[in-house]
């Protein structure tokens, strides 16, 4: 199987030193298996949206030398598909219309299969997937071995928003596949939504990649780096120091003679096997 691995910013802000560290690992380890790098914005969160972000991610990658072998999918555009495996899944009995509220659940997790509030005068519902009491277990390539029970972590969660989006796994599941994405590689803050994704894969009768969760960059303080919380964006004209920086995040060489980005991916990719990166799940960041 030829190996495809992508790289999916939320355009919620600039390009910053967490997803750079997630950006270079994936296009590593793509490059290292001989197969393909793709790109997805994941712009399906309007309020969340900074405007101008997807275009300077978009723009920021190849200026630090990590240039994609397609076009980037964008999940704006790809609301039909997310439709139809809503219908998919809603043919086969597996999701409910919710009008819960956040006071309703008191914070809690929806754990009915069913929702028990009354509809109320024409009100949009969220819809939820009915999550049975069952464990998910899968083997990270870096994190190691994973087991969640999927009721007690995560309950019947939303994959339809109220306001007609559909939520992050569903998008995810659904574009992954159409990527034809045999491997992800981001930062370790997902991996406790990976089982929510192979779940949905198992309902959708969609291909499980394999997954790899990159140590999470955490800055002075001991937080996640957040493009949203306006983490320092990385400077794309400047992009050498911000590359050796997320290299020696991933514990990979730093080429002491390369002069552009090509170069010091080039020399880091000669050295590179996954199993060389850290088997942590945070650290912080240079
Ligand atoms: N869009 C997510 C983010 O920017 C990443 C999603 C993923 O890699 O599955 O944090």
């Amino acid at each position: 199987m030829n190996y495809r691995g992508r790289f999916a910013p939320s355009p919620t802000g600039h390009l910053h030193f967490g997803s750079l560290v997630a950006a270079v690992g994936s296009w590593l380890c793509a490059r290292h298996a001989g197969g393909a790098w793709l790109l997805r914005v994941e712009d399906i969160d309007p309020p969340r949206e900074m405007p101008g972000s997807a275009e300077s991610i978009l723009a920021a990658l190849p200026a630090f030398g990590l240039a994609a072998d397609q076009p980037a999918l964008f999940q704006s555009q790809r609301h039909a598909a997310y439709e139809a495996a809503f219908e998919q899944l809603k043919a086969a009995g597996m999701v409910f219309p919710c009008w819960c509220s956040r006071n309703d659940l008191a914070g809690g997790l929806h754990l009915d299969g069913q929702c028990l509030a009354a509809p109320a005068d024409g009100r949009e519902p969220a819809w939820r997937l009915r999550v049975p009491d069952i464990e998910v277990c899968f083997v990270d390539a870096l994190q190691g071995p994973q087991n969640q029970n999927l009721r007690l972590s995560a309950g019947d969660f939303v994959i339809r928003r109220v306001e007609g989006y559909y939520a992050y796994q569903l998008a995810c599941v659904v574009d992954d596949a159409f990527q034809g994405i045999t491997e992800v590689v981001r930062g370790n803050d997902l991996l406790d939504s990976t089982p929510r994704q192979i779940f949905l894969q198992r309902c959708l009768k969609l291909p499980t990649p394999t997954y790899l969760h990159l140590p999470l960059a955490l800055d002075g303080e001991g937080r996640k780096l957040s493009k949203s919380e306006r983490a320092h964006p990385v400077d794309p004209t400047d992009p050498l120091p911000a590359l050796r920086r997320a290299l020696d995040f991933l514990d990979l060489p730093v080429s002491s003679t390369a002069r552009d980005p090509a170069g010091l991916l080039a020399h880091a990719l000669d050295h590179f096997t996954p199993d060389r990166l850290p088997h942590c799940s945070e650290r912080a960041a240079a």
